[in-house]
């Protein structure tokens, strides 16, 4: 059984669409699912905002490396092109965290690392996620601490480009 924090964002097309189409993926996997935030682009690419949210998803099937698998072929679905490093995307989904049992999942990979070597930096995946699990913690180069630490060392203005939207993704009920 892996449990896995996934990041999602999109900012070209019709940007909710493609992250519910994340949500419809998962079918009966999920277990969390943060509100949508409106973000302000990440890493210096001059391209308009990206819509953002956190899924928590488990499956008793899935190794780590099946979900980062499982959202490559998402991206593909929602046409995908790979671009300038950082630009504007369709569909991004990327693996936050990953556990196997109690077990954090730890890779240095440059296929998969893990936990994303970028989480912590980011107002656009701890706010999201603090919303999707109040409790969670991410462990950065062995310092292990809540998220909420790690969203206040940002800066101000990292914190203020991440705006809480209404709009919200849906999860079907589960069927009898
Ligand atoms: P970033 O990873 O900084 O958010 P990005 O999402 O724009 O950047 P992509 O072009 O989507 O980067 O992915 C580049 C590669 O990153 C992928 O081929 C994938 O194998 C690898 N990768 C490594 N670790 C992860 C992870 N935790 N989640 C998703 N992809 C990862
Ligand atoms: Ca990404
Ligand atoms: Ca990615």
């Amino acid at each position: 059984m892996t449990r896995v924090v996934l990041s999602i964002g999109s900012n070209v097309g019709d940007r909710l669409t493609r992250l519910q189409s994340v949500v419809d993926a998962l079918g009966d996997s999920v277990r969390a699912v943060s509100p949508i935030y409106e973000t302000d682009a990440w890493g210096g690419v001059e391209q308009g905002p990206f819509l953002n949210a956190v899924l928590i998803a488990d499956d008793p099937d899935r190794d780590c490396h099946d979900w980062l698998r499982w959202g490559q072929e998402l991206e593909q679905a929602a046409d995908r092109v790979r671009g300038q490093r950082w630009g504007p995307r369709t569909l991004d989904v990327d693996i936050v965290t990953c556990h196997d049992g109690d077990t954090e999942v730890r890779s240095a990979t440059a296929e998969l690392t893990l936990p994303h070597p970028y989480a912590h930096l980011r107002a656009f995946v701890l706010m999201p996620w603090l919303v999707a699990d109040p409790a969670a913690t991410l462990t950065v180069a062995d310092t292990t601490r809540p998220i909420s630490l790690w969203l206040e060392d940002l800066d101000p203005a990292e914190r203020s480009g991440v705006r809480l939207t209404d709009l919200t993704l849906h999860t079907e009920p589960a069927a009898d």
